[in-house]
């Protein structure tokens, strides 16, 4: 069925978001940004840029993976820029971010995965932005655990590894992941909190790919067992018709059951609604978390 979905109204709304877009665009425009952001022309930028939260994608745009959800371009990656690390550093100063999320596309081709260029840029991120929280959103690293170690040793405050979707539908969503593999990274990133640092973790699912209510409470309950402290959920939008389809649309009250839900299991912060991205209110969560 080639037909593309149609978007209940919870989700139109906010599709007039273009001409706050425009403007944030002209913002950043003359500081030769790449930012997922503006890329993934999000929603949410407006709201994330006034609330000095951006998100930054390192090591190209080009990814060696082949998730059928995402509309990031699939190829032969190019090599690795050494300034990159000091030009999001200095993007952030520029924008004076309080919460700087940096993610990349998998380059599974090269040996550490990239982490030694994720473990540069947190550095170079900390040195020029010392009051800026930094999450790192990461792929699996194929399991290399001393990719890991590269990562965790430059002291992310949050980790960020995403589930996507539960355990069943990973060879259609995710076909080069492994659902035991992502559990056991956010296993291992947890085990490196010590009193002097409390790193917290994090993951996120996306609704709406045919997952079952079961399955995705077993998702839930899997993460909780691998100690992982922040759970986003939101709704999966089809990028194109090249991409796998919406099979469900969740009510914005299913999405709050399903918050209440995550609470339960203990998780320290849920994030959760149609619109909600993985980086969606990334200081709120972690400003949550640390409040007493
Ligand atoms: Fe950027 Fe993430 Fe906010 Fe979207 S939700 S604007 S990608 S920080
Ligand atoms: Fe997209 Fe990330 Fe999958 Fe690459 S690994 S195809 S960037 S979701």
């Amino acid at each position: 069925d080639l037909r593309p979905e149609r978007k209940p109204e919870w989700l139109k709304i906010r599709l007039n978001a273009r001409e706050k877009f425009q403007e944030v665009a002209h913002m950043v425009d003359d500081l030769s940004l790449n930012t997922v952001c503006q890329e993934a022309r999000c929603p949410n930028i407006w709201e994330c840029f006034s609330n000095r939260t951006a998100t930054f994608m390192l090591m190209g745009d080009i990814c060696t993976r082949h998730c059928g959800f995402c509309a990031v371009s699939k190829g032969a990656p190019r090599p690795l820029d050494p300034d990159e690390p000091g030009h999001v550093a200095e993007a952030v100063r520029k924008l004076e971010l309080r919460h700087a999320v940096i993610t990349s596309v998998n380059r599974d081709e090269l040996p550490d995965g990239g982490a030694q260029h994720f473990a540069a840029t947190i550095r170079a991120v900390r040195r020029l932005n010392p009051g800026c929280r930094v999450e790192v959103l990461i792929p699996d690293f194929c399991g290399n655990w001393d990719a890991l170690a590269t990562v965790m040793d430059a002291r992310p405050d949050v980790l960020n590894h995403n589930t996507e979707t539960v355990k069943a539908l990973y060879k259609r969503v995710r076909p080069d992941a492994v659902y035991a593999r992502s559990m056991e990274l956010l296993q291992r990133a947890a085990a490196y909190r010590s009193s002097d640092y409390p790193v917290l973790t994090k993951s996120g699912v996306m609704l709406g790919l045919g997952e079952t209510r079961d399955e995705l409470l077993e998702t839930m309950r899997d993460l909780r067992a691998h100690d992982c402290d922040i759970l986003t959920l939101g709704q999966y939008l089809r990028p194109s018709l090249r991409h796998l389809p919406v099979e469900k649309f969740y009510h914005p009250d299913e999405f709050a059951e399903l918050k209440q839900i995550g609470l339960a299991m203990g998780f320290k912060h849920v994030e959760a609604g149609p619109l909600v991205r993985s980086s969606y209110h990334a200081h709120e969560q972690v400003a949550e978390v640390d409040a007493p």
